[in-house]
């Protein structure tokens, strides 16, 4: 069999080529700010504009380049949806806590949407809608009831098609069913990045790449910000540093499970290849608890694959590219001749309730815990502290994300030791929901944990 790998190979994100990073040359340092935010990130970079636009002084410090982390390596999927359904967040929140949460992410995605055109930020924001493809006919099943439940308890448009009815939105025969968004969308992650670096700056912030933070200790009533240039002296101290968090902040460390997920794009396809295999454009997922995500890149040329390829965290982008497209021509097998140009990975953040979470311990905010939905989430959450900080936030109802304390677990020490047999396990659960699986007429399904 030829090599699925083009004889260009980068092992770098795609993104990268039509957004490429800003150099991380570290710059001297201001000896005092009103806050110092650690990640440069969506989340970084939402809470820095909030901030100085609300007149703090605001020094953006990131280890690497800015936006070296997840936010210039994500599929761009976006949508008013958490992971969790209905069922799971009731069991941490409560029902009604529930669907608050529910309403309050559909609302963030649309403050999201009307924010990025508001600020003229030009990331190939499309609305072109989700599919996410049903594994088994009981995942078919669950799915109507989730439709419902979305259109008449969250206000999210959605609706069910059965195998049958699917080649109107995608060529493959490969799920049961489909549930369909048709309000969520995809954009170019590295190119929103740009947008809100751009933000951040012109509303007065300060953003220095290459200044890793060393530790954060209370001193004299002020924060003193130990980095590999200097300390910098602040009132408060926001931590937007997500799966990327590391030993300098040991307390939300152990509350931060960092997971890897990897991606890779395909060389141009020949002309009408996406516009046959997904002639609405949709944005793809499905329903296994290993999902994958399909899409084509916004020139329409390539399709780009995201998924968890490889049980282990940093796996080699060679091997990574060779999964990826296995999965592509599994649901595509006419395929099976295309070179994949890029692979690449990053870290996402899931919390022990698989919330995402803002808060703060003393003069130390955080907002960490993306579970999968950061490009719009981060953003929101990112805003919304800096608000909060900045004493901006007063006009809008409480968030129901700034909740008391970040769970942890006692077996969680910072170390996700358990992810590769939890991956392993999962691929042979969605293998063997599969083998076992039988078209069922209906069943009482609860609406909430739907997968994903
Ligand atoms: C492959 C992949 C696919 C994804 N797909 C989607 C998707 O389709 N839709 C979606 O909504 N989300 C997706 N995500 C998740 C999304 O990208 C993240 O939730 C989001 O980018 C997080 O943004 P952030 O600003 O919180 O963190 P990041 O962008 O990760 O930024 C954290 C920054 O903190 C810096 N940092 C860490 N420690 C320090 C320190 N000590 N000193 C200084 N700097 C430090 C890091 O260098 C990093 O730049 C995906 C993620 C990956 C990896």
């Amino acid at each position: 069999m030829t090599s699925p790998l083009h004889r260009e190979f980068h092992d770098q994100p795609y993104w990268w080529e039509t957004a490429p990073l800003e150099p991380a040359a570290p710059a001297p340092l201001p000896r005092q700010v009103d806050v110092a935010v650690v990640g440069a990130g969506y989340a970084g970079l939402a809470a820095a504009t909030a901030l100085a636009r609300a007149g703090r002084s605001v020094a953006v410090l990131d280890a690497e380049a800015p936006g070296f982390g997840a936010s210039t390596r994500s599929v761009g999927m976006i949508g008013g949806r958490l992971r969790q359904g209905h069922a799971g967040l009731a069991a941490t929140v409560g029902p009604d806590g529930a669907l608050a949460l529910m309403r309050e992410t559909a609302a963030a995605y649309r403050w999201f949407l009307d924010f990025v055109a508001a600020e003229g930020i030009d990331c190939d924001l499309r609305q072109s809608g989700r599919l996410i493809g049903a594994w088994t006919w009981r995942d078919a099943e669950t799915q109507k009831r989730l439709a419902d439940f979305l259109a008449s308890k969250v206000g999210i448009a959605a609706h069910t098609l059965p195998a049958d009815a699917l080649a109107d939105e995608i060529a493959t025969d490969l799920y049961r069913g489909a549930l369909v968004l048709p309000d969520d969308g995809g954009l170019h992650p590295a190119r929103l990045h740009a947008g809100l670096l751009g933000l951040a700056r012109a509303a007065g912030a300060s953003i220095f790449g290459g200044t890793a933070v060393h530790g954060v200790t209370e001193e004299g009533g002020a924060m003193r910000v130990g980095t590999a240039n200097g300390a910098i002296a602040a009132r408060d101290v926001v931590l937007a540093t997500n799966a990327y968090t590391g030993r300098p902040f040991p307390w939300h460390r152990r509350r931060v499970i960092p997971v890897g997920s990897y991606m890779a794009a395909s060389e141009p396809l020949p002309p009408g290849t996406l516009a046959r295999l997904l002639p609405r454009g949709r944005l793809v997922n499905d329903t296994r608890r290993l999902a994958y995500a399909f899409r084509a890149s916004p020139d329409g040329s390539r399709l780009l694959i995201g998924g968890r390829a490889s049980a282990r965290d940093h796996a080699d982008a060679r091997t990574v590219a060779r999964a990826l497209h296995r999965s592509a021509c599994r649901l595509f097998p006419e395929l099976a001749g295309m070179r994949m140009t890029h692979a690449w990975g990053g870290m996402v953040a899931f919390t022990v309730d698989r919330l995402p979470n803002i808060g703060s311990r003393g003069r130390v905010h955080h907002v960490l815990g993306c579970n999968g939905s950061g490009v719009v989430m981060n953003t929101y959450l990112g805003t919304r502290l800096g608000r909060i900080i900045g004493g901006v936030d007063r006009d809008q109802p409480p968030t129901g994300f700034a909740r008391d304390g970040l769970p942890t677990h006692p077996l969680y020490r910072g170390q996700p030791w358990f992810m590769s047999p939890l991956s392993a396990f999962y691929g042979i659960r969605d293998r063997l929901d599969r083998l076992t699986d039988r078209p069922r007429r209906s069943s009482a399904h609860s609406v909430g944990n739907h997968r994903p």
